[in-house]
């Protein structure tokens, strides 16, 4: 009797080794956040650099001879920023000289461990490295204005000092560009947080790769497509050197909130990050809202659109000891504007929801004015 149809239902079929999704050759080792796809670490790596240089290309962010300073932390999104940088002008020969920029916020450790990392980037990279420090422009350490206006509104110093720091370093260097570490999740989030707060000319403006084109010193994003998880994966996967402490004064108020609701939509939906920055570039602002007219500063001669610069009113407060006083007015006005809140509420009992939505909203753009 003849068997043989028998053994050939019975034999169980042998399990097909599953390839990247891409060259079809090496086994996958990781699946890729923005596409889903798993594919091996060599692709990975090409798609990319390829995307990075593709932004880069399609932007016209850099041309031959421009002198580009780097900021760089020594966090994730720099030193990946510095590696794939130096990899691209290298391998496209862009033409570019570039240049290592750190600040030095004088945060006691924090900046100065994650200042080790970037020199240490500066041998790897070969890369000219300037530090610039706070004590040293302004005369001022975050430690110094932390312990004098305590641990609210220490960020909006802190944003504004190193804005202003960069561009200076940036002049030291003889860099004609600045290019920053900021992600795809970074912009996503501003987006949210300016669409909560109404703040239309800063949504406006979150979005573009190029800021400050209207200055001497144009500023740009080659991330700005790039997820963070990725950034994270290919620092990984390459076992870059990167300090991955936060600050110990991050204040991880209204960008905490948005980056947690950004993490709840990505969870149902992966795209959502590029969605929202597609959407926000696709805005279209009133005429009203167009950028105020740019002048330079009568104290330090900084491109602004008042009388004097953001960084020199907040240093005429530090110094005179009104940052203090000008907090503690705001945080009045705080518990004032609750109070008034709270009385309101009472008196609507008849519409406790809507209520305490609009509370909680108010809550946070107080929140925001007091923090940022
Ligand atoms: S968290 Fe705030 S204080 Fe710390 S480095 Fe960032 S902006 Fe400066
Ligand atoms: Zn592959
Ligand atoms: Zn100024």
């Amino acid at each position: 009797m003849d068997n043989s149809a028998n053994v050939a239902t019975t034999t169980t079929p042998k399990k097909k080794t599953k390839l990247c999704e891409i060259c079809n050759v090496q086994r996958p080792v990781l699946k890729r956040p923005k596409t889903g796809q798993m594919i091996c670490k060599e692709c990975f790596y090409q798609v990319f650099e390829d995307e990075i240089h593709h932004t880069i290309v399609s932007n016209n962010l850099f041309k031959r001879g421009d002198r580009v300073a780097i900021g760089a932390s020594g966090g994730k999104d720099s030193t990946v920023l510095a590696e794939v940088l130096t990899l691209l002008n290298k391998k496209y020969d862009y033409g570019l000289d570039l240049f290592l920029l750190s600040i030095d916020e004088g945060i006691t450790g924090y900046r100065d461990d994650s200042l080790e990392t970037v020199k240490r980037n500066q041998e790897q990279y070969q890369i000219p490295l300037k530090i610039l420090s706070y004590k040293e422009l302004y005369n001022w350490t975050m430690d110094e204005i932390v312990k004098e206006i305590g641990l609210k509104g220490n960020c909006t110093f802190c944003g504004v000092f190193r804005r202003q720091a960069l561009d200076r370093g940036a002049v030291i260097l003889k860099a004609n560009k600045i290019v920053t570490g900021h992600n795809a999740d970074d912009i996503a989030e501003t987006v949210l947080m300016n669409l909560l707060r109404g703040d239309i000319p800063r949504l406006q403006r979150c979005v573009y790769i190029i800021t400050g084109s209207e200055g001497a010193l144009p500023r740009s994003k080659p991330f700005k497509y790039t997820y963070q998880k990725e950034i994270v994966m290919y620092a990984y996967f390459k076992k870059l050197d990167y300090f991955s402490t936060e600050c110990i004064y991050a204040p991880n108020a209204y960008r905490g909130h948005a980056r947690d609701f950004l993490k709840d939509l990505e969870a149902v939906r992966p795209s959502i990050i590029i969605d929202i920055i597609h959407s926000a570039e696709n805005f279209h602002f009133r005429e009203e809202n167009k950028m105020p007219v740019q002048r330079n500063c009568t104290q330090c001669g900084y491109i602004c659109s008042n009388d004097i610069c953001m960084a020199c009113d907040l240093l005429k407060n530090l110094n005179s000891g009104l940052a203090k006083v000008k907090l503690s007015i705001n945080l009045k006005r705080k518990d004032k504007d609750q109070q008034v809140l709270d009385n309101s509420n009472n008196n609507n009992n008849n519409n406790n929801n809507n209520t305490n939505t609009f509370n909680n909203n108010l809550k946070s753009t107080l929140e925001i004015k007091t923090n940022n």
